[in-house]
Order: structure tokens, then C-alpha cells, then sequence
């Protein structure tokens, strides 16, 4: 922890390593989140400041990554990737959102998140090893499209989208209500209902769409956060593509969302928040201890209040990064080091055993930085609202961690739930029956209203038994 961070050729202005959890990163590790520092210092932040002016979508950035290598981060060496692991998805998102740009961060997490979703079923695949090979060469930038105008939040629940069997391929339909980086991204990851779907919404597949197959209209979004990253809405309009675009098989949309999908995500998106947190904590930092008051002599720093605040979002902050890289670490230890050859075996899916502590995590940083963009704003005072102290950009961008799917709300439910009534409470798919809400609904009925419902539910279940 002795080395000194640098902005350019000057000490970094706000926190120092001391405040960074340095010991979960290898030398190899540090030696990339120094380029990343670098990389932030020379190019991304001013790129960030261009991409909100111009409503920009932040390709420049993208290409300076894929330059650097940063695109394959994940990827295995054999096919031209730096092989890297979970600490360093997490540290380089971390790091991108806190000295960079937090929506090329924001885009960074999706494209990390398609590229684990490829290389989970690259090993038989001709297409996805083709676009992994090429991640950095042509600066390909990936996203997951998965959230349904109709369901919400609930992405995992796409009820706009199908797919079916044609000769030679697949017929795919997708109407997504969100996409990051939508048409701009050069692949996606879409879900969509499996070609042989029967009413069963956990019946789920992915496919491989390319940038020129989708239907977007990036210049309409104006998202009050993340304004760079171009999240608006998405179509895939029956697209007839070959049979190499089923990534994984038939009915793998489950396992890939919990293997890899939401995994991926939880990881690198709670990594975007604690990366603006601290982002927020560095400003405040460089501001008060630099603004006087005359009359009383003192500076911002210098009343305890301001102390507090800052003390307090660092301890807060920090534990939720040690509690992400602990969970990068654990993911780490549970697949041989991100070693994608054990999935091979289709049901090899370690990762999944860890989503109700992802789920955790994200929460625990979405709700952290909502606050601490709020806190680190006062003790700038007014002055965090002018454009030239760049508080406003990561106030802005915190704020969508709490919304973005898995969203708080649904995150602290699904933890209490799983808690108190077990896994199987939580019915994504609105399966299981409440047989005690049945009951008790049934007892406040007269005779004549039981009589009613049962002669319905009679001719419901000969009718469907007849078809
Ligand atoms: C900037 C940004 C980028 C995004 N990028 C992507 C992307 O790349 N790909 C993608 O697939 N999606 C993306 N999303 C979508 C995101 O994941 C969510 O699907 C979306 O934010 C949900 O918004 P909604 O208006 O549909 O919320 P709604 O689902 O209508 O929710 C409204 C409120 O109801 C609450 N709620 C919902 N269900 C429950 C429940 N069961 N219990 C309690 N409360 C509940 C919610 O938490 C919320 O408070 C993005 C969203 C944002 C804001």
C-alpha cells in the first residue's frame, strides 16, 4: 500500500491507496488498474464531460479499452484475451466508474456481463468464439437485452419476446424496454422464450444478435442518469438467424442468467456504485479542503460536520467494496480462477450457489451510494450543483444503481423471503401456488358464491382438458 497513486504526473488529488482495499488485487492486477488510472487521467474523464454535453454515446472511451485489451479482459488467453478473473472485472469497472466515466463504466458492466454469457457457451460454438477472438481487434462492444416492456423489472420474465425453429436457423422476437448501449453495441445477448415454449416462462433461451439486426432509436433517449450510456428501448423484429446464434442450448436462459448473467452483473454494476461513491468522496475531498470562509477563518474541511460526512462515507463505502471483491474472490475460488473450461460439463454452474449473497451485494452498494452522492453533495455545499466541480454527472449516475434490475425493492424481498419461507417462495416464474391465500379467500364466500367458483372451475378444466 506504499505506492503513491498519480494523476498524470501529479499526486492524485483526492484519496490516496490508503483508503483502497489494495491487498485483493495481484501485482499483475494493480499493474492494470495503474493503466486504467492513466487511461481515465489522459482520456475517459474529459470524454465523460463530452458525452453529457452532446448526449454522446461513449464509443471514444470504448476504443481507448479495446486498445489497452480491456474489452477481452475475461477472456481465456488461448483465444487472445489477458484471461483475467472476478477481482479484476470488479476493480476494472470500479475504477473506470470512480477516475473515468461512470457510463462507459455503466456500458463497461454490460459488456462484461455478454461477454461472460458467450464464453459459458463458446466451447461448440463457431459464432461467439469468432466475436471473442475479435473483442479488442474491431473494438466489439457487447450488452444484455433482456428487461420486457410488459414485466418491468422483472427481466426474467420476457413476455414480449419469442423465438422459433426455421430451416436453417432460428426466427427470433424480442422487444426489450431497456437495453445500455442499444444501437450502439456491435453483439447483444438477448433473451427470449425457447423455440418449443408451452406456457412455461422459465422455459428460456439466449440467442447472438448483431448490431445491424436490432431496431433502436438511441437518439430519443434523454435518461435523467447515465446519460451517455443510451438505454432506451429495443426490438429484434422476427430476424431469421443462423443456428449458431442459440448460445447454449434450447432451455439454457435459466442457467445462463444465474451462472453468468446476473453474477456478472450484480458483480461489475455494485462495482460501477462503490466506484462513484468513492468518485464523490475524492471530489468533496479536493473542494473543502480547498474552500475558505474568511470570517471565521477556516476552511470547509475544517469543521467537523464535513469530518463526519466524509468519515462516515468512507466506512460505509468500504465495506461495500470488501464485501464485492470478497465475493469476487469466492467466485474466483468456486471456478478454478475464472477458468471457463469447466464448463464444458453444461451442468458445471458454481457461480449460481453465491446469488443470494450477489443480490446482497447489490443492494448493499446501490443503497450506499445513493446516500453517499446525497452526503458528499452537502458538504460541498451549492457549489456541487455547477457542472465545473463534476459532483452533478455522478449524483446523477449513482442514483439509477437503486432502479436497475434486480432493483432494491425487489432485492430486500427476495433476501427476506428466501430467509423466512425458503427458496421456493420466491416464484420467479409465478408458478407455485398460495394454497393459504386460496383458503382464506374461499372462507369469506356464501354458499351460493362457492358453488359459483366451482362450477367455473369445472368448465375451465373440462375445457382444457378437451384441448
Ligand atoms: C439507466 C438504465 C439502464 C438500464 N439498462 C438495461 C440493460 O442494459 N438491459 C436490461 O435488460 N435492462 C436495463 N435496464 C432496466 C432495468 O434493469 C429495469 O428493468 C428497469 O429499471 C425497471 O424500470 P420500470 O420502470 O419497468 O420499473 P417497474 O418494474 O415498473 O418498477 C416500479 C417500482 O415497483 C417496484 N417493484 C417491482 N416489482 C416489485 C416486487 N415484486 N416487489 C416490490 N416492489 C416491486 C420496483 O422496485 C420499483 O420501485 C436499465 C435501466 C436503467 C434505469
Amino acid at each position: 500500500m506504499s505506492e503513491i497513486k498519480m494523476w498524470g504526473k501529479e499526486p492524485f488529488w483526492g484519496l490516496g491507496h490508503q483508503f483502497d482495499p489494495q491487498w485483493v488485487l495481484s501485482d499483475a492486477q494493480k499493474g492494470l488498474q495503474k493503466d486504467l488510472i492513466d487511461l481515465c487521467q489522459s482520456t475517459m474523464r474529459e470524454n465523460a464531460v463530452e458525452s453529457d454535453k452532446k448526449l454522446l454515446y461513449p464509443r471514444k472511451n470504448f476504443q481507448a479499452l479495446a486498445k489497452a485489451g480491456f474489452l477481452a479482459l475475461i477472456v481465456p488467453k488461448e483465444l487472445g484475451g489477458m484471461g483475467q478473473n472476478h477481482v479484476a472485472a470488479a476493480m476494472a469497472v470500479e475504477t473506470i466508474a470512480r477516475y473515468g466515466c461512470p457510463s462507459t463504466a455503466m456500458c463497461y458492466t454490460m459488456h462484461l456481463g455478454a461477454v461472460a454469457a458467450a464464453l459459458l457457451r463458446h466451447h461448440d460454438n463457431p459464432a461467439l468464439q469468432d466475436i471473442l477472438k475479435r473483442l479488442d481487434q474491431d473494438c466489439l462492444v457487447g450488452t444484455l437485452s433482456y428487461s420486457d416492456p410488459e414485466t418491468g423489472s422483472h427481466f426474467w420474465y420476457p413476455v414480449s419476446s419469442s423465438a422459433k425453429k426455421v430451416p436453417g436457423g432460428w426466427q427470433v422476437s424480442k422487444k426489450a424496454s431497456w437495453t445500455t448501449s442499444g444501437g450502439f453495441a456491435d453483439w447483444y445477448i438477448v433473451q427470449t422464450t425457447s423455440p418449443d415454449f408451452n406456457g412455461d416462462y422459465s422455459n428460456l433461451s439466449c440467442f447472438l444478435i448483431l448490431g445491424n439486426e436490432v431496431e433502436a432509436d438511441p437518439a430519443s433517449w434523454d435518461g435523467l442518469g447515465l446519460r451517455g450510456n443510451q438505454s432506451g428501448p429495443l426490438v429484434v423484429n422476427n430476424r431469421i438467424v443462423p443456428e449458431d446464434r442459440l448460445v447454449g442450448p434450447v432451455g439454457d436462459g435459466a442457467s445462463s442468467n444465474d451462472e453468468c448473467v446476473d453474477p456478472f452483473f450484480l458483480l461489475c454494476s455494485s462495482a460501477c456504485w462503490n466506484g462513484i461513491a468513492m468518485a464523490m468522496i475524492d471530489i468533496a475531498k479536493s473542494h473543502t479542503t480547498k474552500k475558505k470562509h474568511v470570517d471565521v477563518g477556516l476552511r470547509v474541511c475544517d469543521y467537523p460536520t464535513i469530518q463526519d460526512y466524509v468519515g462516515e462515507a468512507i466506512i460505509d463505502t468500504n465495506a461495500c467494496r470488501l464485501m464485492n471483491f470478497s465475493m469476487a474472490q469466492a467466485m474466483d475460488a468456486a471456478t478454478n480462477d475464472c477458468d471457463w473450461s469447466i464448463h464444458k460439463d453444461l451442468t458445471v454452474l458454481p457461480r449460481a450457489q453465491y446469488l443470494p449473497w450477489m443480490w446482497q451485494v447489490k443492494f448493499a452498494a446501490a443503497k450506499n451510494v445513493a446516500h453517499v452522492t446525497d452526503k458528499m453533495l452537502h458538504a460541498c455545499g451549492g457549489t456541487g450543483y455547477k457542472p465545473g466541480l463534476g459532483l452533478e454527472r455522478y449524483l446523477r449516475d449513482g442514483k439509477a444503481g437503486w432502479v436497475m434490475g434486480p432493483t432494491n425493492e425487489v432485492l430486500r424481498q427476495f433476501v427476506g423471503k428466501y430467509a423466512l419461507l425458503g427458496m421456493d417462495s420466491l416464484d420467479y416464474w409465478n408458478q407455485a401456488i398460495n394454497e393459504r391465500a386460496i383458503q382464506n379467500e374461499v372462507k369469506k364466500m356464501t354458499p351460493e358464491q362457492k358453488k359459483d367458483l366451482a362450477e367455473k372451475l369445472l368448465s375451465e378444466a373440462a375445457g382444457k382438458a378437451a384441448q
